[in-house]
């Protein structure tokens, strides 16, 4: 196992909290539906399928508050900031973001698929309760709404003998809320899925865009209180474990057991997503405010294998090593925001990006700014925005990794670095930077544009890292790859083997960024 806890302690503890948490939330109010008196009557009719369908949703509440939190953007760069002195395993923990999201919507998919189907038990067992007529203690239940015409009065929402569940479903809050949630949930999560997200970024990219609708939807669903519970004053006034039985003398005058009253359970979806909302709100807001600050093209170059620089400057921009930005071009789509990693270094009074040319937006990009002719097209950012690759000064020795224009992220860093040893900076903890680079560009060489490449072939991994080891045998190794998944294991694997279990000998930390 090597010293794989060096590296995923920190992200074990956090998965298994918010599972512990997603178990203890189902757990407690599934107890407490199946336990509580104040549900007697409601179970008599549901069975355990109620409590099915309250567990499922308090998990599809906590996961749905969740879910909104790793995409804040800015709030995550606010942290990173913050928590500058945490230990880097904390810190790290911003860079799953996009894992925890992915990971969150799939117990929001898992608790759905149990809700729905609870909810379908849920509508056969009021259905068929309503149609009994062998005196039982349900049947009885499901007709008190045709003996008195009060709002409390009821608790099977199937009324009538003709309302079948398909009318109770488009004519309930509920219902057509449910239903609703679900088909933007199913489009949301099948268009996210890694095919569509490669090939068609944009039809992934809008239809994530119906995440307004399921948060809408999943704030107004419960405010109907389809299901109901017997209320307070009625608990007092006549126990179920006390008048149940005795149901044939609810409607004497002088007996002590009245008709049981129902009240709807109040609505707690909003509750729990409306803080996380406003705080999403607040970041688009955000991002939109920035990008609409004036940015101004200071050079443009044009890189051989279809590579664009473009130099910017922005007021009040301040940038670390490894951030990104978002840019959007107005003249080509005024909807698309594509990041890109600031390749200048802080100490330089621009800030620059490479573009290569892979699609469709990047390739009109680059033809707008080929056309000599016209004007310069207007360009808006936002950003920056924190990666893994901010932590580089954090260790004693980094080992930079870029494939293809992966190398981009290192640009910066590998400036910065050179200002801060010409500047003399004495806060710079990092002694060693090992840099290997594999260049698949076939020509030249994509930042420096010079035949000769940063380095050719593969490196023997098993070399690299024991050399390290070796010349570093006390120190925190930062390995920092930009590149294919196929390499991102390898180095996670190489560092696992190569740091030692004793925490006073060489540790080697792996930092992927993805692009
Ligand atoms: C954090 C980060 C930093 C990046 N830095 C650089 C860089 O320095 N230089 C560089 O050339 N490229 C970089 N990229 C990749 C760049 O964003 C995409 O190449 C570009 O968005 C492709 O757009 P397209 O419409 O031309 O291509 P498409 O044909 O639409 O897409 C090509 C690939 O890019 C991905 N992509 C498309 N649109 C987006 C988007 N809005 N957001 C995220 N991914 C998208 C798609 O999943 C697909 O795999 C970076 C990506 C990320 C996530």
């Amino acid at each position: 196992m090597g010293n794989w806890v060096v590296n995923y302690w920190f992200s074990v503890l956090f998965l298994a909290t918010w599972l512990g948490l997603n178990v203890f939330l189902f757990v407690h109010a599934f107890l407490s539906y199946e336990k509580a008196d104040k549900y007697f009557y409601t179970r008599e009719i549901l069975g355990s399928a109620l409590a099915w369908a309250r567990a499922s949703a308090r998990c599809l509440n906590f996961n749905s508050m969740l879910i909104l939190l790793p995409v804040c953007r800015n709030l995550l760069s606010f942290l990173r900031g913050t928590c500058s002195f945490c230990r880097h395993a904390l810190r790290k923990q911003l860079d799953h973001n996009l894992a925890f999201h992915k990971l969150v919507a799939y117990m929001i998919c898992l608790h759905t698929a149990i809700h729905i189907i609870a909810h379908l038990f849920n509508f056969e067992h009021y259905s068929r309760s309503r149609w009994a007529t062998d005196g039982s203690l349900a049947s009885i239940l499901s007709t008190l709404s045709q003996q008195e015409r009060d709002e409390d009065s009821w608790i099977n929402p199937i009324q009538s003998p003709n309302m079948t569940v398909e009318y109770v479903t488009f004519t309930s809050i509920a219902g057509v809320t449910g239903v609703i949630i679900t088909i933007a949930l199913v489009l949301i999560v099948t268009s996210a899925m890694e095919f569509i997200r490669r090939s068609y970024f944009e039809v992934f990219w809008y239809t994530h865009h119906i995440f307004i609708i399921y948060f809408i939807g999943l704030g107004i669903h419960g405010i109907g209180g389809i299901v109901r519970g017997q209320t307070e004053e009625s608990l007092n006034e006549s126990h179920p474990h006390r008048c149940a039985e005795f149901l044939e003398q609810w409607d004497d005058h002088d007996s002590h057991c009245k008709h049981p009253r129902f009240e709807g359970l109040p609505a707690e979806s909003w509750k729990w997503i409306l803080a996380p909302g406003i705080l999403y709100i607040f970041e688009r807001i955000l991002r939109f405010y920035r990008s609409k600050q004036k940015v101004v093209i200071t050079k443009v170059v044009m890189h051989p294998s279809k590579v664009l620089e473009l130099q910017m400057s922005k007021h009040g921009f301040i940038m670390e090593v490894g951030q990104y930005i978002f840019v959007n071009c107005p003249s080509i789509s005024y909807l698309e925001w594509h990041p890109f990693t600031l390749t200048s270094a802080p100490e330089e009074d621009f800030f620059s990006i490479h573009i290569r040319a892979v699609g469709d937006w990047t390739e009109n990009l680059i033809r707008a700014f080929e056309q000599q002719h016209s004007p310069i097209p207007r360009i808006e950012v936002d950003g920056p925005f924190g990666t893994v690759s901010e932590d580089v000064f954090q260790y004693e020795v980094a080992v930079l990794v870029g494939a293809g224009i992966g190398v981009t992220p290192f640009a910066s860093i590998l400036k910065s670095i050179w200002y801060k040893f010409r500047h003399a900076d004495h806060n710079l903890k990092t002694q060693t930077a090992g840099h290997a680079a594999l260049n698949f560009d076939k020509a030249t060489d994509i930042l420096t544009g010079l035949k000769q490449k940063t380095s050719f072939g593969r490196p023997m991994w098993d070399n690299e890292f024991s050399t390290i080891a070796n010349a570093h045998p006390k120190s925190v190794v930062g390995v920092f790859l930009c590149g294919p998944q196929t390499l991102a294991k390898s180095l996670s694997k190489r560092c696992h083997q190569y740091s030692s279990l004793d925490p006073r000998k060489v540790q080697f930390y792996f930092n992927k960024e993805d692009f």
